[in-house]
Formats: structure tokens, C-alpha cells, sequence
């Protein structure tokens, strides 16, 4: 499978851009410096033309122009994917980025949310009604990406994944034709969506089930990296009992010049224990006090707050426009050699902006059955992302080096495979993103419905 470059005539452009409401931008448009580039600023890369979908109809024009010029495709939701999945070079780029409307059902607590909308717009939606459900770990990602791809946050163990609440989905399939996917309709195409990473139609509006979550006890304590081999192993002991309100992240970062650390801590590497507590506040100090009043913290921040104020917390620490390149890794345990082995990478970057995620999932994650989604590993306790980061072009090569090497290095002890999400590079995507039965399934349901192999992520890294 996979569609062949071509070059589309001036006068099939000219037909799509008629065909189109929305903007067709082709190179020396001035919004297409803008749209071509993606969150990751590691990744530059100049598609053939940019349609500006303006509704479902206009992707359903955009994959036909394609289709028929035999036009390679990509699609650009968020356009967070750190791999870079939304952009290709002479590839034409279907920017869902004005499809972001959002529309809240709070008497039925559904929410529809567009194909390119981002986690943040559905907050704001939601949020005043008192509801919420699980989207990323920042509010910043887009909507369509981080659901297909499964979607982890801090919700999830208390409201599942994020295609754990996802109810129906309108799809442009390859052919033009727009479908309702969902357990009654389509139902092969709905489990391939729910954690197959994309790769199957444009999805142009998503309904997600609401939950009552208006405001969460959050925050973080901040803890000398020397704690870290300590603060890991009571981290290890406290997750797999944690009620399900709870979600924590062990984080290695820099401490920022906040008013909440000491002047003398500013700039020197430090231990985070992030957290969110969705469920009663006076229920959740209690019950994440063992951690939280874990050994003698160098300062701390947080308290009750919505929600969305928590998940927007983070968005400054992952601005567009740096060089990223991440890594992840899933494992069944945090053993004492695993924490031996990632402490010193984790503890000392090549960049100061580097920083390694610590996640625990359980909780209704894993209560779901296995092969109810095409999300793989969902009954696994733990996994790391390590992040490289840099705002230095010509350190890209050494912080991806030390991303890549903090993987190695914890191999011995990580299942096969990683979560699509996290992949940094397209190579991963394609083999390790599934098991090999799943991979089998979902090929076999991309020939349904993408013979051409019109949407698959080309390995260009
Ligand atoms: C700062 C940051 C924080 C993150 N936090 C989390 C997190 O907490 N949890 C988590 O699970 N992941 C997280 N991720 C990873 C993120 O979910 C993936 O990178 C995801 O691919 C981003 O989706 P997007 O729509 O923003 O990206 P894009 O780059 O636009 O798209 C990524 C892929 O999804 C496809 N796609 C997007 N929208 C659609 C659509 N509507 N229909 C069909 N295909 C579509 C694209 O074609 C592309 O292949 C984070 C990423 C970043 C950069």
C-alpha cells in the first residue's frame, strides 16, 4: 500500500480551490509558512498545497482530489504529533485546524467536538456545565490525534482513555464518501479508530462522553533529584494501590524561577511529583498524603482549581517552535535496576530543557478488556517518556541521541512496543505502535477501507 508522489496540474489545483470554502494555500500564499509548520520545530517540511478544510465537505472534496491525482496526503489535526505525521514534503496537507467547533450536551453529557479542535476548546465548552472528559496531559494537543492514537491524561483513571469515551465518529473515508462509525455502525472502523493511531479516513467530528468533574485538587512537589531513586521506589509501592481519582507523574525537569521554590534551586535539576485528584478533595489529600508528604519536598504549588486551569498549567513547559524529539517505553515494573539505570540519564540531559516522564496507568485504563479497542497495553502499571528538548538547532542531534539512549538503556526491563502516541519517529509508528495481532486486524481493515493506502504515515524520518 502507499500512493505514489505526482504532480497534480495548475488545473487540478485550480479545480480543488474552486471546489473548496475554505482556502487552498499553495507555496508563496502567505499564510503557508505558518500552516506548514507543526508544534515540533524539528520538523521542516514543505507540502505541495495546504487545504484549509472549512467543513466536512471540503475534506471530502480534498481526499477526492487526491484520490483521483493519485496526490499523496497527510492530515493536520493539532498538528502536535512530535514525529511529525500532520506534514510531508509535495504532499497536500488537509489542515482540519478551522474545523474546532464544539458543541456540549450537558443533559445527555455528550460533548461533539470537530476533527481539528484542540483539548483546550473542549474545556471551555465543558468545564461551565461542570463536565469534563479525558484529554491530554496539556490542553494544547489536538483533539483528533491524541484520541486515535488512545489518549492518556489525567482523567484516565477515573474516566478511561480518551477513546475510552469516545461514542461515534464521522469519517471521510478514502473514497469521499463520509460515514458514522460507532458500536452500531461500522463497528470494525470504530475499534480501528479507538487507539489505531489514524491512518483510516478524516475524522470530522468526534462525540465523547461527559463526566462530572468541574474542579480537581492538583498540584506538585518538588523534590532534589538526589530524592529521586527514593521518591521512584515509594512512587512504585503507592500506584498500584492508588484509588482511581487519582493520577500522579513522577517528572525530571529544571526548576523553573517560580516564587514557589527557593532562589537557590532555580536552574538546578529537580524531581516533580505532579498530580490530580478528581474526585473529593478532602478524600484525595488523605488518600495521596503518602506521597505527597513523601520525605522534605524543596517547595510545593497547587490546591482545588477547575480542571481546565490544571490541564493548561503545563502548556508553558511545551511551547511550539523548540527541537523535540521523544521516546517512550512500557513496563510491568519499576525494579531497583531500572531505577538505577535511569536515574543518572535522567538526572543530567544535554539540555536542561530535557525532562523524563514517570507514568503510572491501572485504574478503569485497565478495566476496560483488552481487545474492546485497538490500543495496545492497557494493562500495563507503568510507562516513560523521556523528552528531548532544545531551542539550539545543532543540538537536536545530541538530545535525540540521549532520548534514544535512555530508551536502550532501559530496555532490558520494557515490554516490546510502545504507545503511537509517545512515538517520535514514523518507523516506530509503523512497528511498534501494535502488537502483531492488532497490526493484523488493522491492516486488514485498512485494505477495507483504504485500499490505496491513501492515509498511511509514509516512513520519512
Ligand atoms: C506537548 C504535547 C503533549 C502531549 N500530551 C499527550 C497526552 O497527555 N496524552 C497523549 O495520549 N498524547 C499526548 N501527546 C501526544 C499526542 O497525542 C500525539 O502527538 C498526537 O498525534 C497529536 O495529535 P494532534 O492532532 O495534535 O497532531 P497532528 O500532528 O495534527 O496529527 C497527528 C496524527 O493524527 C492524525 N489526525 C489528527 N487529527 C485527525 C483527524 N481528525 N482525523 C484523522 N486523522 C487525524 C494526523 O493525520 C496525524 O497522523 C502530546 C503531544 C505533545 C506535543
Amino acid at each position: 500500500m502507499g500512493i505514489e508522489s505526482s504532480q497534480a496540474t495548475s488545473h487540478a489545483w485550480q479545480r480543488l480551490a474552486a471546489a473548496m470554502r475554505g482556502a487552498l494555500l499553495l507555496p508563496g500564499h502567505p499564510d503557508y509558512e505558518e500552516r506548514r509548520h507543526v508544534w515540533n520545530g524539528a520538523i521542516d517540511r514543505r507540502p505541495s498545497g495546504i487545504a484549509r478544510c472549512a467543513d466536512a465537505e471540503d475534506v471530502s472534496i480534498a481526499v477526492k482530489f487526491a484520490a483521483s491525482e493519485h496526490h499523496p496526503l497527510t492530515v493536520r489535526g493539532g498538528g502536535h504529533n512530535v514525529a511529525g505525521l500532520a506534514v510531508r514534503d509535495d504532499s497536500l496537507m488537509l489542515d482540519l485546524g478551522a474545523l474546532n467547533r464544539v458543541e456540549v450536551d450537558a443533559q445527555a453529557r455528550i460533548v461533539r467536538v470537530e476533527g481539528g479542535a484542540l483539548w483546550r476548546e473542549v474545556d471551555a465548552a465543558t468545564q461551565p456545565h461542570g463536565l469534563a472528559t479525558t484529554g491530554g496531559f496539556v490542553s494544547s494537543t489536538g483533539v483528533g490525534g491524541l484520541t486515535l492514537g488512545g489518549g492518556v491524561g489525567w482523567l484516565m483513571r477515573r474516566c478511561g482513555l480518551a477513546i475510552d469515551n469516545l461514542i461515534a465518529a464521522d469519517v471521510v473515508l478514502a473514497d469521499g464518501r463520509c460515514v458514522v462509525a460507532s458500536a452500531d455502525q461500522h463497528a470494525d472502523l470504530f475499534w480501528a479508530l479507538r487507539g489505531g493511531a489514524g491512518g483510516f479516513g478524516v475524522v470530522t467530528r468526534f462525540a465523547f462522553r461527559l463526566h462530572a468533574i468541574g474542579e480537581v485538587l492538583a498540584g506538585a512537589v518538588f523534590h532534589p533529584v538526589e530524592a529521586a531513586p527514593a521518591l521512584l521506589r515509594a512512587f512504585r509501592a503507592f500506584t498500584p494501590l492508588a484509588p482511581e481519582q487519582g493520577t500522579l507523574m513522577l517528572v525530571f525537569t529544571t526548576a523553573p524561577p517560580a516564587p514557589f521554590l527557593p532562589a537557590q534551586v532555580h536552574g538546578q535539576r529537580v524531581v516533580a511529583l505532579a498530580y490530580c485528584w478528581s474526585g473529593d478533595p478532602a478524600h484525595g489529600e488523605q488518600a495521596l498524603a503518602p506521597l505527597t508528604g513523601f520525605g522534605e519536598p524543596l517547595g510545593r504549588v497547587g490546591g482545588v482549581m477547575p480542571y481546565a486551569a490544571w490541564q493548561q498549567s503545563f502548556d508553558a513547559h511545551a511551547p511550539a517552535g523548540d527541537h523535540y524529539y521523544w521516546t517512550t517505553s512500557i513496563f510491568d515494573a519499576l525494579d531497583d535496576a531500572l531505577i538505577d539505570a535511569l536515574v543518572p540519564d535522567a538526572a543530567a540531559p544535554p539540555d536542561p530543557m530535557c525532562e523524563v516522564h514517570v507514568h503510572h496507568l491501572g485504574g478503569a485504563v485497565a478495566a476496560m478488556p483488552a481487545d474492546a479497542s485497538a490500543f495496545v497495553h492497557r494493562d500495563a502499571p507503568f510507562f516513560i517518556n523521556a523528552i528531548g528538548r532544545t531551542q539550539a538547532a545543532g543540538k537536536f542531534t545530541e538530545v535525540r541521541a540521549w532520548a534514544r539512549g535512555l530508551r536502550s538503556s532501559l530496555a532490558p526491563w520494557a515490554r516490546e512496543g510502545m504507545q503511537p502516541n509517545f512515538a517520535g519517529e514514523v518507523s516506530d509508528w509503523h512497528a511498534k505502535a501494535h502488537d502483531a495481532l492488532t497490526s493484523k486486524r488493522l491492516e486488514s481493515l485498512r485494505r477495507k477501507y483504504d485500499p490505496a493506502g491513501l492515509f498511511l504515515p509514509v516512513r520519512n524520518d
